[in-house]
């Protein structure tokens, strides 16, 4: 029997109530072609080996999953694996992404990318492969983003992109999104925008959900070839949810397999600063997709807060919506105290800083693996290295 779990997107995007096209209309036509030119490339030999070569050959896969036994040890329960998508090429799994996107922008021809960024490690990941490619590169980046996260800003300008400050209202990721479509309706002929995340109108978060399968699938077959079965529980953290899809895609089926996201309860969900959409969130639409948002009573977008930039962001991804109300995936949040000090954890147990964003997953499992018995299996997304952070974290710690 099927599982209609994992048979969505339909044709028009929608994962149950969830996903679709709202955009203006100059869009529409540009993104229809992006769907007819992304189905076309998926069922094309010649890509799928072009980009396994690269994800292979330049960002480093497959990324080991390995047993993280000090942190097992200490946390006296499960047994807790990290899939080091750490390790990768820029430092964090979007560059599983931003190469299937680049390669489809080369398809249609576009001579020129443009993204929008977070906590930078899109903007680096787009950056790198607009290099690789020779193609003209623009993103765009929240002011406030811009000074928490300085070295990424650097690392784009480094490899030849053009970082454009944005400085409109919480000058965050929304905002930067924001400008991105932009410069997108005005630039569609010659233009690629390479989102960075499972968010957005169709085709995207069907598109970067099968960029980062690749996640799940390794996963599977290592933890299969490691223990012999498959793992208790899947953790991830939630920004958008691209990291979380794409290591929960190939195991929704497996009905014994738990999922959990995890998104940033920044001060806390009483303090009302966080960017938790599931605690709080209505449905709404914003930036092209119907999901769980944060806005008011007006439907005006609020202000969230999160000590990590990647996960600062009022809309949740809509499959993720739909893996919730189908029951498939729980949900729950983390504070910036306790990613701080998985993060710490993580560094000091294992000699793994992670990004600020993973330490949310990490977090989690902190909090789960004790109440689970030996024999019992985490496997854990550690979606970045923390790098980044360092200086944030030393600031917060006055170390
Ligand atoms: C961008 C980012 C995230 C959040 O994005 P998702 O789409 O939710 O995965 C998480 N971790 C790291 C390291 C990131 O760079």
């Amino acid at each position: 029997m099927q599982n209609v779990v994992t048979q969505v997107p339909d044709a028009t995007g929608h994962f149950g109530p969830y996903g679709g096209m709202f955009v203006p209309e100059t869009l529409m036509a540009p993104l229809h072609e992006l769907t007819v030119e992304y189905e076309k490339a998926k069922a094309d030999p010649a890509f799928r080996s072009e980009l396994k070569f690269l994800l292979e050959e330049y960002a480093g896969r497959p990324t080991p999953l390995y047993l993280a036994d000090r942190m097992t040890e200490k946390l006296g329960g499960a047994k807790v694996y990290l899939k080091r998508e750490d390790l990768l090429h820029t430092g964090a799994h979007k560059i599983n992404n931003a190469l299937g996107q680049v390669l489809l922008a080369r398809r249609m021809g576009k001579k020129r990318i443009i993204a929008e960024t977070g906590a930078g490690q899109h903007g680096v990941a787009t950056a790198t492969v607009a290099a690789r490619f020779g193609l003209e590169c623009v993103v765009y980046m929240g002011a406030v983003d811009m000074e928490r996260q300085a070295l990424n800003v650097t690392r784009m300008r480094l490899l030849g992109a053009t970082v454009v400050a944005v400085t409109a209202g919480q000058q965050t990721l929304k905002e930067a999104v924001n400008e991105a479509m932009r410069d997108w309706v005005t630039n569609v002929r010659s233009t690629h925008y390479i989102l960075g995340s499972a968010l957005g109108s169709h085709p995207y978060p069907l598109m970067v959900r099968d960029f980062h399968r690749v996640i799940g699938d390794e996963a599977r077959r290592q933890i299969l070839e490691r223990e012999e079965r498959l793992p208790d529980v899947l953790m991830a953290c939630v920004g958008g949810g691209s990291n979380a899809i794409g290591l929960f895609y190939p195991f929704l089926e497996d009905k014994g397999v738990r999922c959990i996201g995890v998104e940033a309860g920044g001060y806390g969900i009483l303090a009302g600063k966080h960017a938790a959409r599931f605690q709080g969130g209505t449905l709404g639409v914003l930036q092209g997709a119907r999901t769980f948002i944060l806005q008011d009573g007006n439907g005006q977008i609020m202000n969230t807060h999160s000590i990590s930039a990647g996960l600062d962001y009022a809309a949740v991804g809509p499959e993720h919506a739909w893996l919730r109300d189908e029951g498939r995936v729980e949900y729950n949040y983390c504070t910036d105290d306790d990613a701080l000090k998985a993060f710490q954890f993580l560094s000091k147990t294992e000699g793994i800083i992670p990004a600020m964003e993973s330490a949310h997953a990490i977090a989690g499992a902190i909090e789960l693996a004790p109440t689970l018995k030996s024999d019992q299996i985490i496997i854990v997304c550690l979606s970045g290295r923390g790098d980044k952070d360092v200086q944030q974290v030393a600031q917060v710690l006055g170390i």
